[in-house]
């Protein structure tokens, strides 16, 4: 069947093509159990192309991912490659796919399944059930405004300095993305900036109060970055989407994610502009874990990142809410029964592999389809 969902996988390196296999079972299960068929190509990024063609990522590749309707990512690197010149490294091939896709909007979740509550550094009662998005700006910002550098004084002292500069085109598109996400979910937007001492602060609040009128359905709210800091480990549960900056979401990005306890455990999405003609946005899912070349090969990494990752892609790049649905359901029902991969095993619980948590997914999916 011919189908209009075009995919593009690039597995990577290390356990990036054990955890996108486990992806690629529930995408058959999904073909022949929901009816639901994707056109996939499959290309090879980082190290692995590195190997085969003598570059990161070539061409033909970038040419198809910018093609295709979602870029599914698994993770790339290893000690390999890692004496090659800065510019040769496994990691430039994601950076060319971030920058020529012009993937501004990083959507980081913080989910915490109440099986694994436990694993989070905060009490259980303030993370059990906890579901939150941080909505990172990712091309603008202080990592790439000018002028930078460090210079040297008439004193001969050196004085370090960045540049934070945004335009108020690229504030308003990833408030509405934030606004956009907020609808999906529980109509909660918080914007964060330093309005208090920052004039980059104060336009961005203003311009994200400005368009604020088109989305009458979405409560928004702003906050300051240290109080949200605050906020972030004192009641996580306030928040449903968070909307902020390159430097402040880089920092609360990862704060929030370690209220959930595991790398493993944690995906995301980078997606690009919407496509006015024909309402197309770029976007590349992946896990945020690396390639964890210490258990690469053993058939040790958790899947469940990658799987999750995949929920994203389902409900932000085709609209198909009620599927991701299942997919964390059904995370959620395995980690219930206690089944773990090593990494967030318990001590005294028996670890299983990649591939059978892989098929504790499939079986559950079933369940829950039937
Ligand atoms: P890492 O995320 O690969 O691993 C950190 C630790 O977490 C390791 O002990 C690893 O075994 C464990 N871990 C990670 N993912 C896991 C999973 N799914 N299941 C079980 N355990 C898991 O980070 P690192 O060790 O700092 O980097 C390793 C390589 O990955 C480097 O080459 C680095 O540059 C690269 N890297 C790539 C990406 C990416 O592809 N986007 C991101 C981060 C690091």
């Amino acid at each position: 069947m011919a189908s209009n969902k075009k995919l593009l996988v690039l597995p990577g390196d290390g356990i990036g093509p054990e955890v996108v296999g486990e992806v690629r079972r529930i995408v058959d299960w999904m073909d022949q159990r929901r009816h639901v068929s994707f056109d996939i190509s499959e290309g090879l990024v980082g190290g692995a192309s590195i190997d085969a063609h003598g570059t990161p990522l070539t061409d033909e590749t970038m040419a198809e991912a910018m093609n295709v309707d979602a870029v599914l990512f698994g993770s790339i690197g290893g000690p390999k490659w890692e004496t090659l010149p800065f510019n040769s490294q496994p990691e430039r091939g994601l950076l060319r796919l971030r920058k020529e896709m012009d993937l501004f909007a990083n959507l980081r979740p913080a989910m915490v399944f109440d099986a694994l509550a436990d694993a989070s550094s905060l009490k259980h009662e303030l993370v059990a059930g906890l579901d939150i998005m941080i909505l990172r700006e990712l091309t603008g910002g202080v990592y790439f405004g000018e002028p930078r550098g460090i210079e040297t004084l008439p004193s001969g002292e050196r004085r370090g300095f960045n540049t934070q500069s945004y335009t108020e085109s690229e504030i308003e598109r990833v408030a509405r993305v934030g606004f956009e996400l907020a609808q999906k979910r529980n109509g909660k937007l918080c914007s964060v900036e330093k309005a208090n001492v920052m004039e980059s602060g104060v336009l961005w609040r203003e311009v994200v109060s400005s368009i604020a009128g088109d989305y009458p359905d979405v409560t928004l709210s702003h906050m300051y970055a240290d109080n949200c800091a605050m906020q972030i480990v004192r009641n996580p549960k306030q928040f449903d989407v968070i909307v902020t900056d390159n430097l402040f979401g880089d920092i609360l990005s990862d704060c929030a994610a370690m209220l959930t306890g595991s790398l493993g455990m944690l995906p995301s999405a980078s997606l690009g502009a919407e496509d006015p003609t024909t309402g197309r946005r770029m976007a590349l899912y992946e896990p945020v874990h690396g390639s964890a070349p210490d258990i690469a090969g053993q058939g040790k990494a958790n899947p469940l990142a990658e799987v999750l990752s995949f929920a994203m892609l389902l409900r932000y790049s085709f609209d198909m809410g009620e599927d991701a649905d299942i997919i964390e359901a059904a995370v959620g029902n395995v980690l219930g029964a206690g089944i773990r991969t090593a990494d967030i095993a318990a001590p005294g619980q028996t670890a299983i592999s990649t591939s059978e948590m892989g098929t504790a997914l499939l079986k559950e999916l079933d369940k829950l389809a039937a």
